[in-house]
């Protein structure tokens, strides 16, 4: 018998600071898309605007789940070469991972998931996969050959499709979206430790979101001060195994190697306004390293950063140089554009 660990874990937390909770004015816990989600409403009471997130998450999970038989996903996988409709946020999602693939050139692929289940990931029989094995898998692994026309999807024959790199932040900015709706004006989600916050706290102060300290999740990597954005990470420690070799086996794949990522990089805290974005970024970053990190975020300024790398240094980007607080005692460079 293999005997393997397996290691799920929260990336951030919220610090709603100095044990203010008497300000919130609802909350609710889900577990959805295998993970804990936490929804917090502050200033006025919006009972409507839970209901109708919870409502809408599990609709989204009923949509995108990858081992749900029932689920779109599954039946798009399924479907063997032939045209399949599917719902507007399924094809939402392929045409913005279809872009996001080729902006990462690569390095975020939604069809690299039969290789990811090779290693385990999803079914949770874990094993590392022969070379010849991955080789054979990764040749049907290419987002570029999707074909999207409208809602109808058409996967190569051996291609499938897995939104685990995106959904977290699809649905955190979705149900910021149903928040507005509702009147909601101050708000904190996290959806598995990826934070998004509306507004600021109801005291007009900023929210507190603490970043998990990649070499120990126990302790806090640092404090960051933010308001209308989210802050998604993705780390090595949020979900690996442990061979028998007695090396750690991280869940996020390099789609050129069809091997876990290993670049450098433990950690990809990426904050801005678009929860789909950072979350794809976060993983695509992970799987880049810290140069095409860097090389990205130069040619976009609309998002900010932190990434931990391997040999224990942090590296920040200057947009939040004043607002990140760093707790860990490990070295922090900060990045500036060049102006
Ligand atoms: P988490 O879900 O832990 O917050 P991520 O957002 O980084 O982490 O997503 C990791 C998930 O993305 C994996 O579980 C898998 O479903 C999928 N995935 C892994 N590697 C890639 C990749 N290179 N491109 C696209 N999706 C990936
Ligand atoms: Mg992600």
């Amino acid at each position: 018998m293999k005997r393997i660990s397996v290691v799920f874990c929260l990336t951030a937390f919220l610090v709603t600071g100095c044990g203010k909770k008497e300000n919130v004015k609802g909350s609710r816990d889900i577990f959805a898309m295998d993970t804990y989600m936490n929804l917090q409403i502050y200033g006025e009471a919006h009972d409507e605007a839970l209901e109708k997130a919870e409502t809408e998450i599990l609709r989204l999970e009923k949509l995108l789940s990858v081992t749900d038989k029932e689920s779109e996903t599954y039946k798009l996988n399924a479907s063997d070469g032939s045209p399949t409709e599917v719902d507007d946020d399924v094809s939402a999602l392929i045409r913005y991972g279809i872009d996001m693939g080729s902006k990462t050139e690569g390095s975020l692929d939604i069809t690299v998931y039969p290789v990811l289940r090779e290693w385990g990931f999803t079914t949770g029989e874990y094993n590392i996969p022969a070379d010849s094995r991955i080789n054979e898998l990764l040749k049907d692994v290419d987002y570029s050959k999707i074909i999207l026309d409208e809602n109808a999807v058409t996967l190569p024959v051996g291609a499938e499709v897995d939104f685990g790199a995106v959904a977290k932040g699809f649905t955190s900015d979705r149900i910021m979206e149903i928040f507005k709706e509702n009147g909601v004006s101050s708000a904190i989600i996290s959806l598995g430790g990826n934070v998004q916050t509306m507004g600021r706290k109801a005291d007009g102060s900023l929210w507190r979101v603490a970043v998990v300290d990649p070499f120990d999740t126990d302790k806090t990597l640092g404090i960051l001060e933010t308001a209308d954005k989210a802050v998604i990470t993705s780390g090595n420690y949020e979900r690996y195994f442990t061979g028998d070799d007695g090396r750690n086996y991280c869940h996020i794949i390099d789609p050129s190697t069809g091997r876990p990522a290993e670049n450098g990089l433990v950690s990809v805290t990426i904050i801005g306004e678009s929860g789909l974005k950072c979350d794809a970024l976060s993983t695509a970053f992970f799987v880049m390293g810290r140069d095409r990190a860097e090389e990205f975020w130069r040619s976009d300024e609309d998002f900010e950063m932190i990434l931990v790398e391997s040999d224990g240094n942090i590296v920040i980007t200057d947009g939040i140089q004043g607002s990140f607080e760093n707790l860990s005692g490990l070295d922090m460079e900060v990045i500036a554009h060049e102006s």
